[in-house]
């Protein structure tokens, strides 16, 4: 017998075993078509003594362990290029909220969307907030560092999680972190947790931090002829003090893109579209002020079309323009790659500028540029014809090269995974700092020394 046919003979006395055609299938790939490869089973833990089980037969018989969340991930993180256990976290979903703490302590298959449904029965929630989040997992968002729209004010995962338990790859059950919201105990471990892709350990509780829901919200777009009005607006947002909750942009292709799926109207601004929300704690307080220099700025940069409303509907519409600049290469076209590179919020406007130039080198691949412009993150989105794939490719190497050259980095949120390992190693030499990368190799023996965690990630 062969190390995964003895592995599964010892993992069967303890759980039903997964190897039917389909749940292959769908565990063999995560949001992006172009990577896939098929497990050989697929388990579903209840608990964390049961992923424990499974750590310590996998180390027995070095078989390669890929944890899955929701599986949203664009970046091939998720894909079981080696072949070995998937294991899927979405039985192990209990929360606990302590509002007197300020946190939850939550396990991590309960997707993002579910954990902001119990929050909001007390008036509370977790402010990082990918679009993916009725899919995407805590324990996905832990492993990936995931951001979204609200990042602009509130930053990325690591800023919300406090504590984590995780499985390491010898089966210990162990603790980074600690209950409180200071803590300045030794190494920032958690941190190297936190974004790891599933590479050190399997996280299976995190506590996170938690906020009140603002009170009201206004959601205002404004619509640009011209790239770097846009661009200048979204920076002057930043410089005049306002602190917005969300700065989000969707360029032209994005706006034509959501009329034609959606059936909207909204002006094809050849500029693009900048959305912001403020917000406030109280429903007493006047945000006339804010709406007013928000107005003024939109204004001096020209802006031809301004929406302002706290409307639910059109506040969903508006952002749903947003999220079909992100989805439309993949609903459009056969073939997508994903984006997210971001720059420092000065060089936002030479970004745009550039991408937009790249549509007249590759005539024949459909770019729609969106993105959490607030903190600089953008997802130039790439769709095509089968025949092109080498265009795509091509321009996919000079969008992030772009961000390189512009003191920027090759992933804000999406993470590495398998498909960017190339371009990791090209950034950090960039930067004159390959010694990055020794330090991961090293980091990763520490803690998997016979390299079964999600084997691939990061190229290590
Ligand atoms: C339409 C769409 C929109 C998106 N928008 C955003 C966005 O706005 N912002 C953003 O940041 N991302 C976004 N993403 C990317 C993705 O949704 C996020 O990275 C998400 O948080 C991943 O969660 P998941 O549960 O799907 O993880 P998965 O895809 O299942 O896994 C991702 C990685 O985490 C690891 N992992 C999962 N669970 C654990 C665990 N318990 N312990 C250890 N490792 C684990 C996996 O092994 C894998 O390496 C988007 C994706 C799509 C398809």
């Amino acid at each position: 017998m062969n190390n995964i046919e003895n592995a599964i003979n010892e993992l069967k006395k303890d759980f039903k075993i997964y190897s039917d055609e389909n749940t292959l299938i769908i565990h063999s790939t995560g949001s992006i078509d172009s990577l896939k490869s098929k497990p050989d089973i697929v388990l579903y833990p209840e608990n964390k003594y049961d992923v424990q089980k499974i750590v310590r037969i996998a180390k027995k018989y070095k078989i390669p362990l890929i944890v899955r969340g929701g599986g949203s991930s664009p970046t091939g993180a998720v894909v079981p290029l080696n072949k070995g256990i998937v294991i899927n976290m979405k039985r192990m979903n209990k929360v606990t909220v302590s509002i007197e703490n300020g946190y939850v302590f939550c396990e991590p298959g309960i997707t993002l969307k579910e954990l902001n449904e119990i929050l909001k029965k007390y008036n509370f929630f977790f402010p990082p907030d990918p679009s993916s989040i009725s899919v995407a997992t805590v324990g996905g968002a832990v492993a990936e560092n995931s951001g979204g729209m609200r990042c602009a004010r509130y930053g990325t995962v690591k800023d919300w999680v406090l504590k984590v338990e995780v499985i390491l790859a010898n089966g210990e059950i162990t603790y980074f972190g600690e209950e409180t919201y200071k803590n300045r105990a030794g190494y920032n471990i958690l941190d190297l947790i936190i974004g790891s892709e599933g590479t050190l350990c399997i996280v299976t509780k995190a506590w996170l931090k938690i906020m009140p829901l603002p009170k009201k919200i206004v959601r205002i777009a404004a619509f640009f002829n011209k790239i770097d009005d846009a661009a200048l607006a979204i920076l002057n947002i930043r410089e005049n003090g306002i602190n917005p909750l969300i700065l989000e942009y969707a360029d032209k292709y994005g706006i034509e893109a959501a009329n034609k799926i959606r059936n909207f109207n909204y002006p094809v601004a050849k500029g693009g579209l900048v959305i912001t929300d403020i917000d406030s704690y109280s429903n007493e307080c006047n945000m006339d002020d804010l709406l007013k220099s928000v107005y003024k700025i939109f204004e001096n940069n020209h802006a031809i079309y301004i929406i302002d409303t706290d409307s639910e509907k059109e506040i969903n519409n508006i952002m749903e323009v947003r999220r079909i600049a992100f989805t439309s290469p993949g609903i459009l076209y056969k073939n997508f790659i994903d984006g997210d590179i971001v720059v420092p919020l000065s060089n936002i406007e030479e970004l745009l500028i550039r991408l937009n130039k790249l549509r007249t080198k590759y005539k024949n691949v459909f770019l729609s540029i969106c993105g959490h412009a607030g903190d600089g993150n953008l997802h130039p989105q790439i769709g095509y014809e089968e025949k092109y794939m080498n265009d795509a490719l091509n321009e996919v190497l000079e969008i992030n090269r772009i961000a390189i050259d512009l003191n920027g980095t090759i992933s804000g949120e999406h993470g590495i995974g398998k498909i960017k390992n190339e371009l990791l190693l090209e950034q950090f030499h960039k930067r004159n700092m390959d010694i990055n990368y020794k330090f991961m190799k090293n980091i990763k023996k520490l803690f998997d020394p016979d390299d079964i965690l999600n084997p691939g990630n990061f190229g290590l």
